[in-house]
């Protein structure tokens, strides 16, 4: 896509600290780490969040975070480390192209993953999740 950002650092046309490249993705640092090592997976055919992603990129996208979690253990000794991804502005996203982040975690670091838990009850649980069990159902 011509103005977005991530397809250009995924491309290469705009220079990234590169950690790890295939034909499908880009491994680079987050320019505003949440923590020192947090690295973003994009990969070079834009899509701008999960629902658009194909699935034979979402599983190349998985198998690179596998190896790179693995890496970052081994050669940052972290904590912890978080896999996540936003989905929409709601969810706190704020390139439009998708993109995962995994993010090295220190005990008592200054990084917030965290959501209060609701208490709606079971029916109420098995009622949200009833919207998607039926989405599923009609594929
Ligand atoms: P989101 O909030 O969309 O899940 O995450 C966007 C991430 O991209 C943020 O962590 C932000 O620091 C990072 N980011 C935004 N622009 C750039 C950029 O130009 N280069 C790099 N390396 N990271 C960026
Ligand atoms: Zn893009």
């Amino acid at each position: 896509m011509d103005n977005c950002i991530f397809c250009k650092i995924a491309a290469g046309i705009i220079p990234s600290t590169t950690v790890y490249e295939t034909e499908d993705l880009r491994v680079i640092a987050d320019i505003a780490p949440a923590n020192l090592g947090h690295l973003l997976i994009l990969p070079k055919e834009h899509a701008a969040d999960f629902t658009q992603l194909s699935e034979e990129k979402a599983e190349k996208v998985m198998k690179a975070a596998h190896k790179i979690v693995k890496a970052m253990k081994k050669g940052l000794k972290p904590d912890g480390i978080n896999v996540l991804q936003n989905n929409g502005t709601a969810a706190g996203q704020t390139v439009m192209h998708y993109h995962m982040h995994i993010i090295p975690r220190y005990e008592n670091d200054n990084v917030n993953v965290n959501w209060t838990p609701m208490e709606p009850g079971m029916d109420a649980v098995a009622q949200a999740a009833q919207a998607t069990k039926a989405a599923l159902e009609e594929e």
